[in-house]
């Protein structure tokens, strides 16, 4: 089995859903050239917070984020349903690797992201989870978003950034200006910095590429801001370590278009990987083994991190294995008072899990979520009891000198 790709596309300017182009061509071709994916996670350059943002809208709007272009742009709809339990699971992912992300319940498409979808999977069949870019943050900030997301190309999940290779729109439009098609300085320092982001590409040199704007030529002429190359690092990220019978390449570029305009932003790059080994652990019931020790391992790290109550309990479980085998006889008493802690453990991960759900619903008062939350607290609160009480019982009989 071969993990679905990560890409890199150039989403054009908004016409370019409309108009005939070798960009318009390049776009429609991308549902052909992928496997087709159970879903998508989608990074554009024209969804910019402050840290990262993951959209759980079910049924995401359009978002008409341009100006002076065709009406008949502006009428356009792309239906393609959102998937919240997919973005909670980015949602986690991210958090698992101390990135902070947020939610958004409600958020539409911006550009970036039906421009492309629309003529990448025309029949919007394939949902979509939308992930922002933070402008403030550098290459590797984005690049570790990706590298973080990249296990769920595993699960025919595909990654997607959307932004432009080049995307100097001054320069295009100061071209446009004085009449021309080509400005042909422009057009040279735009080959110089593609053809260098091709050359690191295929040699895999991720140092050199998170170090672009010191190592790149012309990179303030081609990106005079940079939130438009992002998604290309995170594409970059996603596409993971190399896998079986891979040359080293993680990312091969396979062409890169220059179109029309100067400075263009009608570039379009395609990385492709290679498929990455997922057969490590077989097919079947050793792989689910294998994901259900890794999820678990997940859920202690984000429970010891993050839930105090939790912390506590497992701190206490420590001292207590000495102490329980000090104040106890026989091995039923011992396991006992070990089994009760590990009992309240247990329901506090379980008390965790359902205020996680209830959150993850609404955060907003609903009587039924209360109830569900106050009933998590309840078997706590009996779990602690229990412990307690069995604790006592034992340190008592140790004292009258008959342990258990
Ligand atoms: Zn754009």
């Amino acid at each position: 089995m071969s993990a679905m790709p990560s890409l890199f596309v150039s989403h054009g300017g908004p016409n370019v859903v409309v108009e005939p182009s070798e960009a318009h061509d390049y776009l429609k071709s991308i549902g052909g050239l992928v496997p087709r994916p159970k879903a998508i996670v989608l990074v554009s350059a024209h969804f910019e917070t402050d840290g990262p943002v993951v959209v759980t809208d079910p049924a995401p709007g359009m978002i008409y984020d341009f100006g002076g272009f065709p009406d008949e742009l502006y009428e356009m709809v792309y239906p393609a349903p959102g998937e919240p339990e997919l973005a909670m699971r980015v949602a986690h992912l991210l958090a698992d690797a101390g990135l902070n992300p947020r939610i958004a319940p409600k958020r539409g498409y911006d550009h970036g992201a039906w421009n492309t979808m629309i003529l990448a999977f025309p029949a919007a069949d394939i949902p979509i989870v939308q992930l922002s870019i933070d402008p403030r943050r550098d290459a590797a900030y984005h690049f570790s978003l990706g590298r973080t997301l990249a296990p769920l190309r595993e699960e025919d999940i595909l990654l997607v950034g959307s932004g432009h290779i080049t995307h100097n729109l001054r320069a295009v439009f100061g071209a446009m200006r004085g009449g021309l098609a080509n400005d042909p300085v422009m057009t040279q320092k735009v080959s110089a910095f593609t053809d260098w982001f091709a050359e690191k590409f295929a040699a895999d040199d991720t140092k050199a590429i998170l170090d672009w704007t010191k190592q790149a030529p012309y990179p303030a002429e081609n990106h005079p801001t940079d939130e438009h190359l992002m998604p290309l690092f995170f594409a970059y990220g996603a596409a993971g370590e190399g896998g079986e019978g891979d040359s080293g390449a993680r990312l091969a570029p396979v062409r890169l278009l220059r179109l029309g305009f100067v400075a263009v932003h009608l570039t379009v790059t395609r990385l492709r990987i290679h498929a990455a080994n997922s057969k490590r652990f077989g097919g079947g019931g050793m792989r689910r083994l294998w994901l259900a020790w890794l999820n678990s391992v997940r859920a202690f790290r984000h429970l010891i991190a993050h839930e105090p109550a939790f912390r506590q309990e497992v701190a206490v479980l420590v001292p207590a294995l000495p102490v329980a085998w000090a104040i106890t006889q026989s091995m039923v008493g011992f396991l006992l008072l070990i089994g009760a802690l590990l009992f309240l453990i247990t329901v506090e991960a379980l008390n965790t899990s359902v205020e996680k759900a209830c959150d993850a619903l609404t955060r907003e008062f609903n009587p039924d979520i209360q109830l569900a939350k106050d009933c998590g607290s309840l078997a706590v609160l009996v779990a602690m009891l229990i412990a307690g009480g069995g604790w006592i019982f034992a340190a008592f009989r140790f004292f009258q000198g008959a342990p258990i």
